[in-house]
């Protein structure tokens, strides 16, 4: 993954037409914990990685300083930093894509609890009934509502015979479906596709609800890739299930919006980070 990193830089650079020692930092986020002060990812659960200090090994193959933080983290970064206008000092960020994560400003501030690892809000168990979870649980908010849960429960029903469109779009094998692909289905009438959606989206809704009779936000971002993709099929769902199931009041002026930087909250929260982290270097 290391090696791949750094071709993926060298790419990225030489389409840009500029040259190593012109990039003064390089900003990282990873899934799982991390230790940012060291730089090092204690456990990714979906890499199988334990204590790899990835900070400091991209630091020597490329010769740029390399900070790393969790990727939620990173996301809100770059929401909360470059995208928000006002800053709220109470945000929720919950990011829907492969898998599920959230960032929690406070106060202004990141916060990441006692042992850093505060923001698992893709681990909350929303039904005990549910299904299996990477992690281990039963019927996490991740299982329920990720990407990786929608594209499994399409494939269990397409298994079970049901009719979707998807499999005329990408055969029978349903191979390289995308988050887009499901609004293309939606759109021209797939009933099993939207159902599917739907209620990821009513879990989604749930999952606010609690979140913000716990957290009393102001704003509740919502991002990653399966938001950006179906923002219109999934946000008005979310909104109403989460509005329908809080505590009176919890949600009285509330926000709940769809982040407009999408999934390019990671990349510039990440650069967001290495800007920073330089910029207290050189004090
Ligand atoms: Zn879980």
């Amino acid at each position: 993954v290391i090696e791949r990193i750094v071709r993926c830089v060298q790419d990225v650079i030489d389409e840009c037409d500029l040259k190593m020692d012109q990039v003064r930092g390089i900003g990282i986020g990873a899934p799982g914990s991390v230790d940012s002060a060291k730089g090092v990812v204690s456990f990714a659960p979906n890499l199988g990685w334990h204590d790899v200090s990835i900070a400091k090994e991209l630091s020597k193959q490329l010769d740029v300083p390399v900070f790393l933080e969790n990727d939620c983290t990173v996301s809100m970064l770059g929401v909360y930093h470059v995208e928000l206008q006002a800053k709220p000092s109470d945000v929720l960020g919950i990011f829907i894509g492969t898998g599920i994560g959230g960032g929690m400003i406070i106060g202004g501030q990141i916060y990441r609890g006692f042992t850093g690892c505060a923001g698992e809000l893709g681990h909350m168990v929303i039904d005990i009934h549910g299904p299996k979870c990477g992690c281990g649980n039963q019927g996490c908010f991740e299982a329920l509502a990720s990407r990786t849960a929608l594209f499994q429960q399409i494939r269990a029903a397409v298994k079970e015979g049901q009719d979707t469109l998807l499999t005329e779009m990408l055969g029978r094998d349903l191979e390289d479906m995308r988050s887009g692909d499901l609004r293309k289905a939606i759109r021209r009438g797939d009933k099993l596709v939207a159902r599917i959606v739907k209620e990821a989206a009513e879990h989604t809704g749930i999952a606010v609800a609690n979140l913000a009779n716990i957290l009393g936000p102001e704003m509740i971002l919502m991002g990653g890739g399966v938001i950006e993709a179906l923002d219109q099929e999934m946000m008005p769902v979310i909104t109403k299930t989460a509005r329908d199931h809080a505590m009176d009041g919890a949600l009285k002026d509330v926000q709940i919006v769809a982040s407009q930087l999408g999934d390019h909250a990671g990349i510039t929260g990440a650069a967001f980070l290495a800007r920073r982290e330089l910029s207290k270097g050189s004090r």
